[in-house]
């Protein structure tokens, strides 16, 4: 993968009324996804997102200067504890906020975060200024950086999730739709590895794909798997395809490895919803709404906690 750095103007983009933050350091994402909603226009990425990565160098400058002005402080570090050590109390610090590293739209512990070492800084910064953080990633790379995982949960809060929507029986799937990411049997050992570290973990079930990743025995499969890693909640998703280059790569796939689909899709999706969004009508008559009460189910039977939107 080719990787180029630049300097960003942000960084950082608040949610839930500035509760929680979100950031990521990365433009672009080798795991190429074939559903990835990254590659549609409206994220203004490259065009060839899935071999061009750009890493914003300054990212860890920029996210401390965004917490310092906040009014938070780095408490953890050596520094701060001297000013303490002499009786200076340092003021007090804004409710706590969480920052998410996450791979919305580039996954942070994508393979080329094994050399650029990104994830790494900001969680970091977020442990020096005493913080939770919440990461989501679909590669086995985030151990490299429990340490510092343990690290932030003993002192605030840390959760990892993973995004799966194929079981372990359907790793061929994962092959043809995320063709570069971790295969499925190492996330849900990454899972129980963080879980036996003490750190809560998590799975966004989604894009959960009609006909492909639908099936009963998938869905069970993968809850049963998650019950089995440790994993504290699941958060299932539909799958959204933005017309543009989202779609296209998406159909051009789906055209080659599953021709008699292709035309279902096809269907589906022809509203061309600016979202991305299905059929209303169409997931009506193909009954395909039915995972959300087969997830739920499943994770009663086993004893997951469900989230959902
Ligand atoms: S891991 Fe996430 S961001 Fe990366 S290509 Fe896949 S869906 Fe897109």
């Amino acid at each position: 993968m080719e990787i180029e750095y630049y300097q960003a103007r942000s960084l950082v983009r608040e949610q839930g009324g500035g509760k929680v933050v979100h950031l990521n350091p990365y433009q672009g994402c080798f795991h190429d996804c074939v559903y990835c909603d990254g590659k549609a226009e409206n994220y203004h990425m490259h065009e060839d997102f899935g071999s061009r990565l750009k890493v914003k160098e300054n990212a860890p400058e920029l996210l401390e200067q965004y917490l310092r002005k906040k009014g938070y402080l780095p408490v953890n570090r050596k520094k701060t504890g001297t000013l303490m050590d002499l009786g200076i109390e340092p003021p007090k610090q804004p409710e706590k906020i969480i920052v998410g590293i996450s791979g919305g739209v580039c996954d942070i512990y994508q393979p080329a975060e094994e050399q650029v070492g990104m994830a790494r800084k900001m969680m970091q910064i977020v442990y020096d200024f005493g913080l939770p953080i919440e990461l989501l990633t679909k590669n086995k790379l985030v151990l490299k950086d429990v340490d510092l995982l343990k690290k932030i949960n003993e002192n605030t809060h840390a959760t990892v999730c993973m995004s799966i929507v194929f079981s372990r029986e359907n790793e061929h799937l994962r092959e043809i739709f995320e063709p570069r990411a971790s295969t499925i049997a190492e996330r849900f050992e990454t899972l129980k590895i963080l879980h036996d570290a003490g750190i809560n973990t998590g799975i966004w079930m989604l894009p959960i794909m009609p006909w492909l990743s639908d099936s009963d025995e998938n869905l069970e499969s993968m809850v049963e798997s998650a019950a089995e890693a440790g994993v504290q909640y699941i958060l299932p998703g539909g799958m959204t395809l933005k017309p543009g280059r989202q779609k296209d790569y998406f159909m051009k796939v789906m055209k080659e490895h599953y021709p008699e689909l292709a035309p279902k899709y096809a269907a589906l999706y022809r509203n061309n919803s600016k979202w991305g969004e299905p059929d209303r009508a169409e997931i009506k008559l193909l009954k395909l709404n039915s995972w959300f009460p087969k997830v739920k189910r499943y994770c009663k039977g086993y004893g997951v906690a469900l989230e959902s939107w």
